[in-house]
């Protein structure tokens, strides 16, 4: 196994240059393992860092949907809050959008509900 970048030789098997540190290309077949290797760990990255804001968002939908189904203030207002939250930590899906129109579509039907009880 010589080494590209200084020309060392190294033990077969070797990672890395013993001399200079460089990684050693141990021929096609490993190297198209190590590039398929690589894409799952991607992926997994993308899911351990998701979307930011996201659980905002989904909780901001969630209250805007019980807020309009329900006719409730409080969630209403929750829907509102959790979506400009979800907005402000650079959520950018239609999620957090969603909440805080229907937070507002089920505060405004509260607040009407309320005056025709009233
Ligand atoms: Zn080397």
């Amino acid at each position: 196994m010589i080494c590209n970048k200084c020309g060392a030789q190294n033990p077969d098997g070797a990672r890395a240059c013993m001399r200079c540190g460089a990684m050693l290309a141990n021929g096609a077949p490993q190297n198209f393992n190590q590039g398929y290797n690589t894409y799952p760990q991607n992926q997994q990255m993308n899911n351990i860092a998701p979307e930011p804001g996201r659980g905002l968002a989904i909780a901001s939908l969630v209250l805007g949907i019980v807020s309009f189904f329900c006719v409730g203030v409080i969630a209403g207002i929750l829907a509102i809050i959790f979506g400009a939250m979800a907005k402000n930590q650079g959520n950018k899906s239609g999620m957090a959008t969603a909440g805080i129109v229907l937070g507002i579509i089920g505060f405004v039907l509260s607040i009407f509900g309320l005056i025709i009880l009233l």
